[in-house]
């Protein structure tokens, strides 16, 4: 689950990291109203659950409460990556002197959280992986004894930031331990964290992912969930108990188990073709859960063609078969489709969908291939 930058901003808050002064607006007249109590400049933030907002026009100062009340009405008019802009963040503006990227993810090879910090903040990390991996200093740290006052100072040391502000930084690194470790979090990131001209270190950009299978013990973070800002695909999966990840390719995959799916994917690459999903339905998925699978799936205008790979184990290959068949009744889809159906009653449940005119396949490897050639 993503969280948005004011809600991320106003969880770093609590664990003693140093915000903007200001508050999220729905409206463009209540944008000016936060600008008039803020008073001087400030800056309008679109809160959309996407990043490189800045560049695309979502991030605009303003320097009265009149301005505030026009841009405001210019960014909540904006869709940005496909997502409508609903609420905008009005901040203090802040006078920045130096932009730096301080972020905490895990690190799975190293079966670790990893900080991670550079003096080139402001732009995406992935570039400056990317242009000048030089630029990124890298702590782990021991889950059990969390960020220490000796890492937090080796990353100030490593990107060389002023002396003045290492108290302050090891402050802001320790906290913003405490908000991933303490929330479950898969990410936590500032980015930018600026040196002010008043020589103050302040996180004027907040982002966090929370991971969904910890939600339960976290209900005050259930409760931030924006699903208008979701992408519908995926909304739409978790009400239906799917797991559901749209990828950019041509090959629809519907498959039961998370293992399965994996597989599935990487067997497609391999046969030269793109997977246009991560698509899990789970084990003993009737009719409505497939139709409501295929429908995600059909909803992605890229996807070409589509693999099912079903494996019966608890559930009955034949009763797979009907699922697909009433779900196909249902959505009628217009691409070719392949199936590779294994396990108990296989058969029986080939048979069903063979006279349906759906393409079938005894092997993983035979499926993916047939997918492959039908979307070209
Ligand atoms: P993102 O583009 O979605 O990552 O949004 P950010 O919140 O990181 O803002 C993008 C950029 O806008 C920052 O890197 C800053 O350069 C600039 N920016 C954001 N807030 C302020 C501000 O208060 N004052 C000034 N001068 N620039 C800002
Ligand atoms: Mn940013």
């Amino acid at each position: 689950m993503k969280l948005h930058e004011y809600q991320s901003k106003q969880l770093f808050a609590r664990y003693g990291i140093p915000i903007p002064k200001g508050r999220v607006a729905a409206t463009a007249t209540e944008a000016r109203q936060i600008a008039e109590e803020i008073g001087g400049r400030v800056v309008i933030k679109s809160q959309v659950l996407v990043g490189g907002r800045g560049k695309a026009g979502g991030i605009r100062l303003a320097k009265s409460p009149k301005e505030a009340e026009e841009v405001a009405t210019q960014i909540l008019a904006m869709e940005i990556k496909g997502l409508p802009v609903r609420k905008v963040l009005v901040d203090e503006a802040a006078n920045i002197e130096q932009e730096i990227y301080l972020g905490i993810t895990n690190d799975r090879a190293a079966r670790r959280p990893v900080m991670m910090a550079s003096s080139a903040g402001g732009v995406e990390i992935e570039d400056v992986a990317r242009t000048a991996p030089e630029k990124i200093i890298k702590v782990h740290v021991d889950p059990l004894l969390g960020l220490r006052d000796f890492q937090a100072r080796d990353v100030a040391l490593g990107i060389d930031l002023p002396r003045e502000h290492w108290k302050s930084f090891g402050v802001i690194a320790c906290g913003l331990w405490k908000a991933y470790s303490e929330n479950d979090a898969t990410l936590a990131e500032i980015n930018p964290l600026v040196i002010t001209k008043e020589k103050r270190l302040v996180a004027l950009d907040g982002k966090m992912l929370v991971d969904d299978n910890a939600l339960f013990r976290h209900s005050d973070l259930v409760e931030m969930r924006d699903v208008d800002e979701e992408a519908a695909a995926e909304t739409e999966a978790r009400k239906y108990g799917l797991s559901y990840i749209k990828l950019d390719g041509q090959i629809g995959c519907m498959v039961n188990g998370a293992g399965l799916a994996m597989t599935s994917m990487d067997i497609v690459k391999l046969f030269g073709g793109e997977p246009a999903n991560f698509l899990d339905i789970g084990g003993g998925a009737g009719a409505d859960k497939v139709a409501a699978a295929l429908r995600i799936i059909l909803s992605d205008p890229n996807v070409k063609a589509i693999l099912f790979n079903i494996f019966g184990g608890i559930t009955r290959c034949d009763e797979v078969a009907r699922g697909i068949l009433s779900a196909l009744a249902e959505v009628k889809p217009k691409i070719p489709m392949v199936v590779r159906l294994v396990g108990t009653n296989a058969e029986e449940g080939r048979q069903l969908l063979a006279d349906a005119k759906m393409i079938t396949a005894e092997t993983l490897a035979d499926a993916a291939q047939k997918a492959v050639a039908a979307a070209k």
